[in-house]
């Protein structure tokens, strides 16, 4: 798309390796296609931001239909923050539909009251303690069927992710960094993120159990099947994170609490049917 829109005159830069990062702080950032110096057929001196999209079929006839504002209300949302971040007031929006490479182009202009708008609710959305409710109830409602989360909203209500942004001693900051008060810690660096640490405690919002108060800070006491489970680091009577989401009926066995007292060190590993190893990682 870059080398077609260049062929044509369109002067584009800051592409792909070279693209121009925004950061809002707050977490909210993102990463701007390319910037068009000039060049675009009717608008040759004005500036844009680039957006690039690829769309199947169906999603690209609508796109044709409705424009990007009515079909795709989040791509122009993205291209607004975008336009706001670089004070670029126009965006060139591009899309090539995957299932015959039919194109779609589209000047977007610049809407601030809307940018802003966007930008409050990020934030708040991003520093908020409690998860915000899903956008539907209803699981065929076309935005659920889009989105990645539409398993954990729809069904599981169970996270899969045992990482420092799944757990409950976590704070995201306004600095767009993640705190940790397990360890006493402002910022954990991304890289330990990615795996967290061994008192790992599952946020509340995570799973579908009631919780308990506990008389320890650095668990959780969840309801599962009518028993109480804690949640933390392990050891003979607490069950690590990775524990609970692979095996959660197997520790609310009375074989498995059993064994657990025995083997402290022991995890339980997923398998057709929960089993307890007894090495100690
Ligand atoms: S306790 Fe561990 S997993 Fe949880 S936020 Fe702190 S470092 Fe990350």
């Amino acid at each position: 798309m870059v080398a077609d829109l260049k062929a044509i005159g369109i002067n584009l830069t800051k592409t792909e390796y070279d693209q121009t990062r925004i950061a809002f702080g707050h977490h909210i950032g993102g990463s701007v296609d390319g910037i068009i110096e000039g060049g675009i057929p009717g608008a040759e001196g004005v500036r844009h931001i680039a957006e690039f999209k690829t769309h199947n079929k169906r999603s690209f006839d609508d796109l044709i239909k409705k424009g990007v504002h009515e079909s795709k209300p989040i791509h122009w949302g993205q291209v607004q923050l975008y336009m706001h971040g670089t004070n670029i007031e126009r965006a060139l929006y591009v899309a090539v539909c995957k299932d015959d490479d039919r194109l779609y182009s589209e000047r977007i202009k610049y809407d601030k009251g809307a940018a802003e708008k966007l930008l409050d609710r990020g934030r708040r959305i991003a520093l908020a303690e409690r998860m915000p409710e899903p956008i539907s109830a209803d699981p065929s409602w076309y935005q659920c069927k889009m989105c990645a989360a539409q398993e954990f909203c729809h069904s599981s209500k169970l996270t899969q992710e045992v990482n420092c942004r799944t757990c409950a001693h976590s704070t995201p900051t306004s600095d767009g960094k993640w705190a940790c008060a397990r360890w006493d810690a402002d910022h954990v660096e991304v890289e330990h993120q990615v795996t967290g640490c061994h008192a790992h405690v599952l946020h509340p919002d995570l799973v579908p159990w009631d919780r308990r108060a506990s008389a320890d800070p650095n668990e959780a006491v969840y309801v599962i099947e009518g028993q109480e489970v804690r949640n933390g680091e392990g050891d003979a009577f607490t069950f690590s994170s990775r524990e609970l989401i692979e095996g959660r009926e197997a520790c609310v066995s009375h074989l498995v609490r059993e064994a657990k007292k025995v083997f402290p060190d022991a995890k339980m590993e997923a398998k057709d049917a929960p089993t307890v190893s007894t090495e100690s990682d």
